[in-house]
């Protein structure tokens, strides 16, 4: 797909929305972005200010649509509904959200498109799980941003920890995004070695101890965010250019994106994260690793978390 004909749609323009868009359009990498927002006040304002600084970036169009532009779309990003409040979870927004999102999804499967749909409004994982029930789509075609920033905050502390460039570190969030979820310890690797064989080397810390820190840093960093500035949308933003980048040229990367699990890691019919190859038609391919029994467990118990909530709200 050439640069010249990628069509993005962005649906919810708020911090996250316009954030994820800021950032895009620094990347060259689509020809046209559509925003939708209930507010179209908003969506307006928005538009003006992003456009006044076209003449610094690569060329982009940016203008307000409605779900008429989902048709031949490349990639719909649903970033619209509610943020947690300080000290309200993720799971806490779900009444609400599953509504807006439930709506959402209906225009865009009236739009006919061909799109990748990537849902980021919380509850991910349960959110992304509803849009796989409403459309009739190839299940790879639906996809949560997941842990996809969370396994980006486990590496950045692991790099700040160790003294080395994320890019150097290999390692993964898996299961809800959320209070539930699991740093897959067994996975992460630096330089190549694994975690465990590199803190042997490294031995400046106590590695239990270190490694518990950082699994708690990571799960509670949207709590620590939302009570110093109300909400959280840098970080994601980028998360969502680097899905983005994966999708639109097709690059076959491994992300930790929320997927429909057929049987993967023992568990069905759930979304959550797990290491996923993806490409331009979404998920090609997940990856199952061999966890610990630990782990195993960690992962079945945030699957049973997600499948309780789904029981309650989604029929
Ligand atoms: P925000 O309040 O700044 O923006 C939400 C926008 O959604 C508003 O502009 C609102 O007008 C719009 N909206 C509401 N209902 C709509 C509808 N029916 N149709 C179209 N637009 C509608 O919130 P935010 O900070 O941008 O967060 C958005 C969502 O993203 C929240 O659910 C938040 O929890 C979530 N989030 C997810 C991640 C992640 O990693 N998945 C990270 C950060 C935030």
């Amino acid at each position: 797909m050439s640069v010249e004909k990628r069509k993005v749609v962005v649906i919810g323009a708020g911090s996250v929305g316009t954030t994820y868009v800021y950032s895009l359009i620094q990347t060259g990498l689509v020809a046209e972005i559509v925003l939708i927002d209930a507010n179209h006040k908003k969506v307006e304002g928005e538009i003006m200010d992003l456009s006044h600084g076209l003449p610094f970036i690569p060329p982009v169009r940016i203008r307000a649509g409605d779900y008429a532009d989902c048709a031949d779309a490349h990639l719909i990003v649903v970033t619209a509904g509610a943020k947690q409040t300080p000290g309200q979870s993720r799971l806490d927004l779900v009444r609400t959200n599953v509504s807006i999102v439930a709506d959402i999804v209906q225009s865009i499967k009236s739009s006919d498109t061909n799109a990748v749909l990537v849902i980021v409004t919380n509850p991910v994982d349960v959110l992304t799980y509803a849009a796989v029930k409403q459309l009739d789509w190839p299940k790879s075609r639906i996809i949560g941003s997941g842990t996809v920033l969370d396994t980006s905050r486990f590496r950045f502390m692991l790099s700040r920890h160790c003294g080395i460039d994320p890019h150097n570190i290999h390692a993964y969030i898996l299961g809800e995004h959320g209070d539930s979820e699991v740093p897959a310890w067994s996975m992460t690797h630096i330089a190549g070695i694994a975690i465990k064989d590199y803190c042997k080397i490294c031995a400046k810390c106590d590695s239990q101890k270190t490694h518990d820190r950082i699994g708690r840093q990571v799960r509670d960093s949207a709590y620590h965010i939302i009570d110093y500035k109300g909400s959280t949308y840098y970080a994601i933003g980028l998360a969502l250019v680097r899905i983005s980048q994966a999708i639109l040229r097709n690059e076959h990367s491994v992300l930790t994106v929320s997927s429909f699990l057929q049987g993967e890691y023992g568990l069905d019919n759930v979304c959550l994260s797990v290491p996923c190859v993806v490409g331009q038609t979404g998920v090609e391919r997940i990856i199952v690793a061999e966890l610990t029994a630990n782990e195993k467990k960690q992962l079945a118990d945030s699957a049973k978390t997600l499948a309780s909530v789904i029981a309650k709200v989604i029929t």
